[in-house]
C-alpha cells in the first residue's frame, strides 16, 4: 500500500537505519535466539513468522476406489452383524437383582472381616481369640485413612487376643473405603481379609462405619461365587 511504512523481513535491517544498527540485527539474528542478549527486540529474536515455510504437510493414503471401498464397507457391516448375531445366541444377560445376584470372583474384594483363631494359636492361647493385635499397620496403610484402632493391653483377667494388646477398638468407614486391599496386605497375623460382600449400600453415612463387632460376626454370605474358568 503506497505510503506504509514497509516491513522489515527477518535479518534485513529497515532501509534508513544507520550501518551500526543494521551490524547489530544482523548479528542478533545470525545467532540462535537463547544466545541472543535480552535486549533485542524480541521480532529480530525470534526471527520473522513466514507460514508458508512452517506449514506441515499431512499425507493421506491413497483413496482405495470404488471396488475396494465398496468391500470395505461390506467386511467391516459384516464384522458388526457377526458381533450382534453372536450375542443374539447367547441369550439376554440381564440379571435380575436383587432376587438374582451377579457372581463375583474369588479374588473380589468386598466387606471386610476380622478373624478369631480357630484352634489353638502357635503361643498356646486358647482357641477363639481374636487375631488382631492392635498394632495399627493396617490404619499405616491405608491409603484413605479410614481405619481407626485403639490398642489396649491384654490382662490375665480380660484376655482378647493372642498377643499383648488387642484391639479396643477397631473400626473401618466403609463411605471412605476404596477396597484396595492394602490393610489385608499389611495385617502380619491374617487378622483382616476382604470378603465377598459388596451389598453396602445404606441410608446413613454413620451407618457405613463398621465396628469391631460387625466385623467380627459371620458375614452373611450372600454374593454367589464364580469360577475362575467362567
Ligand atoms: S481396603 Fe484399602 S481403603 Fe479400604 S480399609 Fe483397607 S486399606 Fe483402607
Ligand atoms: S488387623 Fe492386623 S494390622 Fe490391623 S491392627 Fe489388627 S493385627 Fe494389626
Amino acid at each position: 500500500m503506497d505510503g506504509a511504512p514497509e516491513t522489515p523481513r527477518s535479518g534485513q535491517p529497515p532501509s534508513d537505519a544507520s550501518p551500526a544498527s543494521a551490524k547489530s540485527a544482523a548479528s542478533a539474528v545470525a545467532r540462535p535466539a537463547s544466545e541472543q542478549p535480552l535486549d533485542t527486540p524480541v521480532p529480530e529474536r525470534l526471527g520473522e513468522w513466514r507460514p508458508a515455510e512452517d506449514v506441515i504437510q499431512v499425507v493421506r493414503s491413497p483413496q482405495p476406489g470404488a471396488t475396494r471401498g465398496t468391500w470395505r464397507a461390506f467386511r467391516e457391516t459384516a464384522r458388526g452383524l457377526r458381533t450382534v448375531f453372536g450375542q443374539i445366541l447367547r441369550g439376554p444377560t440381564t440379571v435380575q437383582y436383587p432376587e438374582e445376584k451377579v457372581p463375583v470372583f474369588p479374588r473380589f474384594r468386598g466387606r471386610h472381616k476380622l478373624h478369631r483363631f480357630e484352634d489353638i494359636p502357635h503361643n498356646g492361647a486358647q482357641a477363639g481369640l481374636e487375631k488382631c493385635v492392635g498394632c495399627s499397620l493396617c490404619a499405616a496403610a491405608c491409603p484413605a485413612d479410614c481405619i481407626r484402632v485403639v490398642a489396649a493391653e491384654n490382662t490375665p483377667e480380660n484376655r482378647v487376643s493372642a498377643g499383648e494388646r488387642y484391639a479396643a477398638v477397631y473400626e473401618i468407614n466403609l463411605a471412605q473405603c476404596i477396597f484396595c486391599g492394602y490393610c489385608e496386605a499389611a495385617c502380619p497375623f491374617d487378622a483382616i481379609t476382604m470378603g465377598h460382600d459388596y451389598e453396602l449400600s445404606d441410608y446413613d453415612r454413620e451407618d457405613l462405619i463398621f465396628t469391631k463387632e460387625m466385623l467380627l460376626a459371620e458375614a452373611i454370605e450372600r454374593t454367589p461365587l464364580r469360577n475362575e474358568d467362567e
